[in-house]
């Protein structure tokens, strides 16, 4: 199975009966990112959470804290 890199437009092939071959053929927008983007992104993600400029939203509930 053909899938393209939705990040470097690169072309890989897949085997057609593993578990992201079966996830891409059961959703309707084909979102597929070839193992080296998906290395860089993570890598610039897990950067973000050590610099602090990464902040998870919390949901405040300050009604209850009166
Ligand atoms: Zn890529």
């Amino acid at each position: 199975m053909k899938v393209k890199c939705v990040i470097c437009d690169k072309i890989e092939s897949i085997d057609h009966n593993s578990p992201i071959a079966k996830k891409l053929r059961n959703r309707p927008i084909h979102t597929y990112m070839c193992q080296s983007c998906h290395d860089r992104i993570s890598e610039r993600t897990n950067e973000r959470i050590q610099s602090g400029q990464f902040h998870f939203r919390k949901p405040e509930n300050k009604e209850k804290d009166w």
